[in-house]
């Protein structure tokens, strides 16, 4: 296989707020895979939460370079067993090429990604639209222009928790999913602020505290009734079990997990484990959004919006339609380079 790497920088439609920070654009690492005149293509959004920059991503995908030149792209499964053994960690890289493989395969079979999986593209979940940290008067713009999506996940965690509430229940009643990125400071806090949001018709909250604070979760989820769902806490399916009586849910993703082969895996034991399942994303562009769209039908809540975030999105696929998410039907991952 031949493979290409480009880097490129998104830019987004307004800066972008969590716990952990404020962006403005974000730089994603793109890779192509081609043989026997087949191009798949993959996406690496690196995250410095998990040790990741563009420099680590371009690094693991020139280790794994002689690997994939030799390697047949149907030895799939194989080849992504070994991308681990490469290296520990760097997972956006290994989502690139995950992707890349899975769009090559899929092509070559002529079914788009969730027929290879044997999915029903009618069951894809609604998105829920993320809406960043900002002032009272941005949110509520944000909010407004968010009119089509049934569901919104909130960010919380900054210090004006109650500032954005009352916002966002001054402009509208619908259903929301908060996201604390382990903002909150102790686990006295958490309890309180999650019990004050069991009232305001929010759905469930995730990551109250940092990862490392296991005991204090256990301590949290024994005294709120909303469900708590896992993010830092997870990134592959070695992380699950563990998680068992801590959480009620974990959120995947795709640039924790390295793809989609590991993503389908995780599914899988979430589910045997009796925990819920959210597929949610990085910032992406919709070749990575897309990706993870076809997975969807396996998961019980979607938060796949980081595409919508992008002033200029470099690819196009997966689109929505009143909140939910519609697959291309075309072979491969079904996404598209606007050129
Ligand atoms: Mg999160």
């Amino acid at each position: 296989m031949n493979l290409s790497v480009t880097t490129s920088q998104l830019k987004l439609r307004e800066k972008w707020t969590i716990s952990r920070g404020t962006t403005t654009t974000k730089e994603n690492v793109f890779v192509e895979l081609e043989a026997d005149g087949v191009v798949g293509r993959g996406e690496a959004a690196p995250s410095a939460r998990y040790g990741e920059s563009v420099e680590s991503t371009l690094e693991m995908i020139e280790a794994a370079r002689p690997l994939m030149a030799d390697a047949d792209p149907w030895g799939f499964c194989d080849l992504r067993a070994r991308l681990d053994m490469l290296r520990e960690g760097q997972t956006a890289a290994k989502c690139a090429l995950d992707l890349a493989l899975m769009d090559w395969v899929t092509q070559r079979l002529g079914v788009p990604l969730y027929r290879f999986y044997g999915l029903d593209p009618q069951s894809t979940p609604v998105t829920s639209l993320s809406i960043g940290m900002d002032t009272p008067e941005v949110l509520r713009r944000k909010i407004e222009a968010a009119a089509e999506f049934p569901i919104l996940k909130i960010k919380l965690g900054g210090g004006n928790d109650e500032e954005i509430m009352a916002t966002v229940r001054s402009v509208t009643d619908k259903v929301v999913r908060v996201d604390a990125n382990e903002g909150w400071r102790s686990r006295e806090e958490a309890v309180e602020k999650i019990n004050w949001l069991a009232a305001q018709n929010v759905e469930f909250v995730e990551q109250p505290l940092p990862a490392d604070a296991v005991g204090d979760l256990r301590w949290v989820r024994e005294r709120v009734s909303l469900p708590i769902i896992a993010d830092e806490n997870v990134k592959t399916a070695a992380d699950i079990p563990a998680l068992v009586g801590l959480f009620d849910g974990i959120n995947i993703k795709l640039m924790k997990s390295g793809g989609v082969q590991e993503a389908v895996r995780m599914i899988h034991v979430a589910r045997a484990l009796g925990l819920k399942i959210m597929l949610g994303c990085m910032v992406e562009s919709s070749l990575a959004i897309t990706a993870a769209a076809h997975l969807s039908p396996l998961v019980d809540w979607a938060d796949l919006d980081g595409n919508l975030l992008l002033a200029e999105d470099p690819y196009r696929g997966v689109g929505v339609e009143n909140g939910r998410l519609l697959l291309p039907d075309r072979a491969g991952l079904g996404a598209e380079p606007v050129r």
